[in-house]
């Protein structure tokens, strides 16, 4: 497994335009007789129209069958459907851009792997208060706003947020909030600029011009849905960590850690929702141009 996993995340993807649906076709007749003989039914939903997306149709193979196959196991020995969409999506970067480098002004590096959200290597800062301070770790999908904080300011006192490893500050000389006026704090995405934030937790404002300015971009989505057991509520955040396992999956095949770095490596995000009782959909956002 471990192997499986490095395999994965150094090898590096051959893409070439590729027409998803046939993708999802071929790795239906992979799959087709297993999920047959277990009396799941298939749906596909898939929009022809879609245009070419730039990728590596072997690994993109591997991940639909994966994820196929993830899904006739939730469903067990009771029947149930999988339905497989795809379909074209224009949105903005709002919850969709991952950012996968953050620097403070001396350029130490603050995306850090021991706190992950979503499956997403945190921003790690500092924040400092009245003498006391503590970790804030920032979603690193832009917008999406599912930080985790593990200090809290006193009320009304002044916060201030600085690189963990050298003190220096990230607030931004005269910043001001878009939204309520408050002060903000900044670092360096490079190669893309710069991301700003307002300090009130509350308040959830950012920006990150090099992203903004680009406007609203293309992308393929793919996803997997499934009427099987669903995975528990305190499992989710953990899902797509490596040998996290959960009593829906045999722990078969790629594992969701591989396919997560399938994705990543295609500049795409994989997402799942669930409900134990009622079922899973996997979620595969890539874009048009990686
Ligand atoms: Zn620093
Ligand atoms: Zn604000």
């Amino acid at each position: 497994m471990k192997s499986l996993l490095d395999f994965a995340r150094q090898s590096i993807p051959k893409k070439s335009p590729c027409d998803i649906n046939q993708i999802i076709d071929r790795a239906f007749a992979v799959v087709e007789h297993q999920l047959t003989i277990k009396g799941v039914k298939i749906v596909r939903n898939l929009d022809p129209l879609l245009p070419k997306v730039t990728l590596d149709p072997n690994q993109m193979q591997q991940v639909v069958v994966n994820l196929l196959v993830n899904a006739a196991d939730a469903i067990e020995d009771r029947g149930g459907t999988v339905m497989i969409s795809s379909s074209l999506l224009v949105l903005s970067p709002h919850g969709i851009v991952h950012i996968k480098s953050a620097r403070c002004p001396r350029g130490h590096d603050l995306i850090y792997g021991d706190f992950k959200i979503e499956g997403m290597a945190s921003i790690r800062l500092k924040a400092r208060c009245d003498g006391a301070n503590g970790f804030i770790l920032l979603d690193p999908i832009y917008g999406r706003n599912r930080h985790h904080f593990e200090f809290e300011a006193p009320e009304g006192k002044p916060l201030e947020v600085v690189c963990p490893e050298c003190g220096t500050s990230l607030m931004v000389e005269r910043g001001k909030c878009e939204l309520c006026g408050s002060v903000t704090f900044s670092f360096d995405v490079p190669p893309q600029g710069t991301y700003e934030a307002c300090i009130r937790r509350e308040c959830g404002w950012q920006r990150w011009d090099a992203v903004e300015s680009a406007g609203k971009k293309e992308y393929v989505e793919l996803s997997v849905a499934d009427t099987g057991v669903g995975i528990a509520k305190e499992d989710l955040p953990r899902i797509f960590e490596p040998f996290f396992t959960t009593k829906g999956q045999k722990g078969t095949g790629l594992g969701l850690a591989v396919i997560w770095g399938i994705i990543d490596n295609h500049n795409g995000t994989i997402s799942l929702e669930s409900e134990m009782g009622k079922g899973s959909t996997f979620r595969i956002r890539l874009p048009l141009r990686p």
